[in-house]
């Protein structure tokens, strides 16, 4: 199994899913918390990291932040930009800040030739998160990455799909409430289907409300092997080998 998006940097005993999973990608989330999934690149042959800023952290982003983020994205085992995006939900930076933030992620991105990780999260069904950055990415010009743990509505689905980004599932499409994520994974065409977990956050049914863990991407994979009437080892060969191409990992 792959789990292509964790914060293994906020998960106890790395080790033990490190030793569960054939890669993990601990995502980024800021200067300080890439700096320790790059350490953990090193403490782990199959774990590879991302490098960027959350967009709950945007106010975080200035010149200083640039030079630091700039610097780490160079080290080696970084495979993409973020996560970085819109973040409605939590109200914890200003929209301003989240899009030069997240227009400057797609930005280095396109430079180095990476993927980006997109996280968009809207408030109360306003659906502004998910317009704002359908709009960004068609501005973008770049169209390597993924929507991770989608959530999002059919103008940002479509949006991504045209341009060619990769769909990431994560647990909360094992929640009986969330037939709209179900609904969307059977719109996503086979080769641009990914899994996560999203750990420590976003447990899926049978461990909702405990921290999650990478090896619990085995949970999502079930319930998506469901909606896409395919066989669990199937759908895990297909997701895999996605995450693979995304990464550029061979
Ligand atoms: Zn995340």
């Amino acid at each position: 199994m792959i789990d292509t998006h964790c914060h293994l940097d906020a998960v106890p005993n790395p080790e033990i899913s490190a030793a569960e999973l054939e890669i993990l990608i601990a995502i980024g989330f800021n200067p300080e918390r890439a700096r320790n999934c790059l350490a953990l690149t090193q403490q782990f042959p199959n774990v590879f990291a991302t490098v960027g800023l959350h967009p709950t952290d945007a106010n975080m982003f200035s010149s200083e932040t640039v030079a630091l983020l700039e610097a780490l994205v160079l080290k080696p085992k970084v495979v993409g930009i973020g996560e970085s995006g819109m973040d409605y939900y939590w109200d914890a930076a200003t929209p301003e800040n989240q899009i030069a933030s997240f227009e400057w992620q797609l930005d280095l991105a396109r430079q180095l030739e990476k993927p980006i990780v997109i996280h968009c999260r809207d408030k109360d069904n306003s659906r502004k998160a998910f317009a704002d950055c359908a709009a960004i990415l068609r501005n973008a010009g770049w169209t390597q990455g993924i929507l991770h743990c989608f959530a999002g509505d059919a103008e940002l689905l479509e949006t991504g799909l045209a341009l060619g980004f990769y769909v990431s599932f994560a647990g909360n499409i094992t929640y009986k409430t969330a037939q709209k994520i179900r609904d969307a994974a059977v719109l996503v065409p086979e080769n641009r289907l990914l899994v996560e977990t999203d750990a420590p956050y976003l447990a899926p049914i049978p461990f909702r409300g405990k921290p999650n863990r990478p090896e619990y991407v085995q949970h999502t994979l079930e319930v998506l092997a469901g909606v896409r009437q395919l066989e669990y080892a199937e759908l895990e060969s297909i997701t895999s080998a996605n995450a693979r191409a995304v990464y550029k990992l061979s």
